[in-house]
């Protein structure tokens, strides 16, 4: 018999897939790594679980104790999962920019949701930071993970993501590219990489123009999940041997050909990460064998990136669809 206990017991272990057909006129091998196989649909999972974990041991987090951390998405996610598992009560704290689908995800697995003014400075009481902050000083048996400077972000990644890909590829991969937003991603899985392989694994980051881990000020991009204006202690710049910036507009074109052509409906971060990763791909030989990571998956954002009309309200074109009904029936 081969039966879970608990939902959160099936996080990690996801799998690897050949990209065939964005990879045309690449003879390098690329994997994507597809995150959106956890159970609470992203790479978030596998933090959420350690951080959790480690607050336990650690004596931070105690029976009836409750969860407090300004997260919108995939991290709320994947820690309301395991909050629900071991009885802790979730409180999330939210701009007022985020939008219903996702504030209705935390609150059916039962997080109670705060909701604060985006166009407030971060210092004004009401502030994203300011609430959160307050909340966990204030709420008995508070735990706030902090997933910026929480070092076990970055060590779940070391532990899991970096052996499954060492492990399913038989040591073969030669390359990494991942998307930085906390950083914890690159951090953990890349340090993995760098040390089993005795530094022969190259490390590759991907983040939007305009952001800091690519030389940027911070400057305002849509892609999310990716990039920072300020730096995060989980992420560990000496890792990645390049960072490479990707522009909105190749992100979102290369999310789009990840959905018709390779049949991954994923984020803009994937597509952000799978351009850099094709960039790379593009200077090796057949021997090499690039591993890209797709954080999340694509449901999140219908009606963004897969939305013509949103795409357009921002100058870029929606991609050329080649046959449409229009065209059988004219
Ligand atoms: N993509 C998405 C959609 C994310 O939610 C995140 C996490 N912020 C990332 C990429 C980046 O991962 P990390 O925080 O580990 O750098």
């Amino acid at each position: 018999m081969r039966i879970a206990n608990h939902i959160v017991d099936l996080i990690g272990d996801t799998p690897l897939v050949r990209l065939t057909k964005v990879t045309a006129g690449i003879p390098a091998t690329v994997l994507a790594k597809v995150e959106y196989f956890n159970p609470g649909g992203s790479a978030k999972d596998r933090i959420a679980e350690r951080i959790i974990d480690a607050a336990e041991r650690d004596g931070l987090l105690k029976p009836g104790g409750t969860i407090v951390e300004p997260t919108s998405g995939n991290t709320g996610v994947g820690l309301a999962l395991v909050a629900q598992q071991r009885g802790y009560r979730c409180v999330f704290v939210l701009p007022d920019k985020v939008g219903e689908d996702k504030r209705a995800v935390l609150t059916a697995y039962g997080a109670e949701v705060v909701v604060t003014p985006t166009s407030v400075a971060a210092d004004d009481p009401d502030s994203y930071y300011s609430v959160s902050d307050r909340l966990a000083a204030e709420i008995p048996g508070a735990f706030k993970p902090n997933q910026y400077a929480n070092p076990n972000g970055p060590r779940s990644h070391y532990e899991s993501t970096g052996p499954e890909i060492w492990r399913d590829t038989d040591g073969t991969v030669t390359h990494f590219v991942a998307g930085i937003g906390t950083g914890g991603t690159i951090t953990g899985t890349g340090r993995y990489l760098k040390e089993i392989s005795d530094g022969r694994v190259r490390i590759i980051g991907a983040d939007p123009v305009g952001s800091v881990y690519s030389g940027g000020t911070g400057r305002p991009y849509l892609v999310e999940g990716v990039g920072e204006d300020i730096w995060p202690p989980a992420y560990d710049p000496s890792v990645p041997d390049e960072v490479i910036a990707v522009s909105d507009r190749e992100a979102f074109e290369m999310t789009r050909r990840l959905a018709r052509e390779e049949a991954l409906l994923v984020g803009g971060s994937s597509g952000m990460a799978v351009v850099a990763a094709l960039r790379v791909a593009a200077t090796l030989g057949p021997d090499d064998t690039v591993v890209v990571l797709l954080p999340d998956g694509g449901r999140g954002y219908l009606g963004k990136i897969f939305n013509d009309g949103w795409l357009r309200s921002y100058g870029f074109s929606e991609p050329a669809a080649e046959h449409t009904v229009r065209d059988v029936i004219a």
